[in-house]
């Protein structure tokens, strides 16, 4: 039996499909990632554009009686300074900055559409001039044509693509009177083939985007966020916390004698360790919080919005419930550091996670298996027994 989504490559899981319709589900790393694309896109449209608008004018000069080449060269320099202004637009993962640096950027040959054609419009041109001022017509195509380098779902190439179909529109009835209306017809279903064709190209290369940005973050062996997706995770965290004054604690869990247990049962067993000790803490996880393999078996755990004493009531809940058993019915244990932005006075994620690292080694220095949450403490050590994986909490 032939299924829809079996056309459709196999970069995207089930639940992805929607995030093709709209951006409202996607995810803060995604949507970042594609802010950035997408400026990157409008500086390199935008600079074309620039050198484009500005050389065609030797043609003009060519083809078109003086005064018309001078009007129209003014209405370039004005269109070539706005392209170039464009320019000074900087990726910072914002993507309503990263949508008005596309309306601009399909704002301003829009104008430029308008003016030259009024401009067009006053001067009877015959042969060659008659061919070259008919090509100024051409530029809705290429603005509809031009969406499908975005990385857009649907609604939003739909959003973008509707106001140069509807000036288009207006455009047609304002002359209806005198004009050939098949042809006017014939144009506007090839402007509406080429938005269709442009949305797909753009949910096209959302779709790479969202399957790329996926195996860019996750942690193939465990289902944790990788290192590369948690220094994201974490410098968006910070930035959030440090600008709405929340409380925002990291720890820092190394695994306690991981290398006996690889010396022992062998690396695959080690690697079924590391496996099982992810499934318990995603189990244990509160909502918002988040697990990342920082390396080997060495894991950050960030709690947005949460304190120093929620943190360590977390993380003793946590404890409680064990990070699994080794293949010799050993617990596995952990020695945790955490830290929190506010109370530690940390300046960034970068100094957050090195308090927090700092600690960890004081807990691994007061003899492993245990939490430390301040740098003069002499962590308590709590032994605890080991707990089926079946009967863990669902408490954290
Ligand atoms: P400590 O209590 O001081 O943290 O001792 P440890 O043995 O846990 O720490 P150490 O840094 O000496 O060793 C970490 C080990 O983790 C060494 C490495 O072979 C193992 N390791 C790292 N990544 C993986 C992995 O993906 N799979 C497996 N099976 N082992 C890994
Ligand atoms: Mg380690
Ligand atoms: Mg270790």
């Amino acid at each position: 039996m032939l299924y829809l989504t079996d056309l459709i490559p196999g970069e995207l899981e089930n639940s992805e499909y929607k995030w093709l319709v709209s951006p409202r589900p996607h995810l803060g790393l995604l949507t970042r990632r594609r802010a950035n694309t997408i400026v990157n896109r409008v500086r390199l449209l935008a600079f074309l554009f620039a050198v484009l608008t500005a050389a065609w004018s030797c043609v003009d000069l060519i083809v078109f009686p003086f005064d018309l080449w001078f009007n129209l060269a003014l209405i370039r320099l004005v269109a070539c300074t706005a392209f170039a202004g464009l320019l000074l637009y900087r990726p910072n993962g914002n993507l309503l900055d990263a949508y008005r640096a596309m309306a601009l950027l399909f704002a301003i040959p829009t104008v430029f559409f308008v003016a030259s054609y009024t401009l067009l419009g006053h001067h009877r041109l015959t042969g060659l001039s008659a061919a070259i001022s008919v090509g100024y017509a051409f530029l809705p195509f290429v603005l509809l044509a031009g969406l499908s380098i975005f990385p857009l779902t649907m609604l939003e190439t739909l959003f973008f693509a509707a106001p140069i179909l509807f000036a288009q529109m207006i455009a047609g009835l304002m002359r209806w009177a005198g004009m050939d209306w098949p042809s006017f017809a014939g144009e506007f279903w090839l402007l509406v083939l080429i938005s269709g064709v442009s949305t797909l190209a753009g949910m096209s290369q959302l779709g790479f985007m969202i399957g790329l940005v996926r195996q860019a973050v996750r942690d193939a062996l465990t289902g944790a966020l990788s290192r590369s997706g948690g220094e994201e995770v974490l410098e968006l965290q910070c930035s959030i916390a440090s600008r709405s004054g929340v409380k925002l604690s990291v720890a820092f869990v190394d695994l306690d004698h991981f290398k006996n247990i690889n010396d022992q049962f062998g690396h695959e067993a080690g690697d079924t360790v590391l496996f099982n000790m992810a499934e318990i803490v995603f189990r244990n996880l509160r909502r918002g919080d988040m697990l990342i393999r920082w390396g080997g078996e060495e894991f950050l755990l960030v709690m947005p919005d949460t304190g120093l004493a929620h943190a360590e009531a977390a993380l003793a809940r946590l404890r409680k419930n064990g990070f699994g058993v080794t293949p010799g019915d050993t617990p596995v244990t952990a020695s945790i550091g955490v830290a929190e932005l506010v109370a530690d006075h940390a300046s960034d994620w970068k100094s957050l996670l090195e308090i927090a690292d700092r600690r960890m080694y004081r807990a691994k220095q007061n003899g492993r298996d245990q939490v430390c949450s301040r740098d003069e403490e002499v962590a308590t050590k709590q032994k605890l027994s080991p707990v089926p994986l079946a009967q863990t909490e669902t408490s954290l």
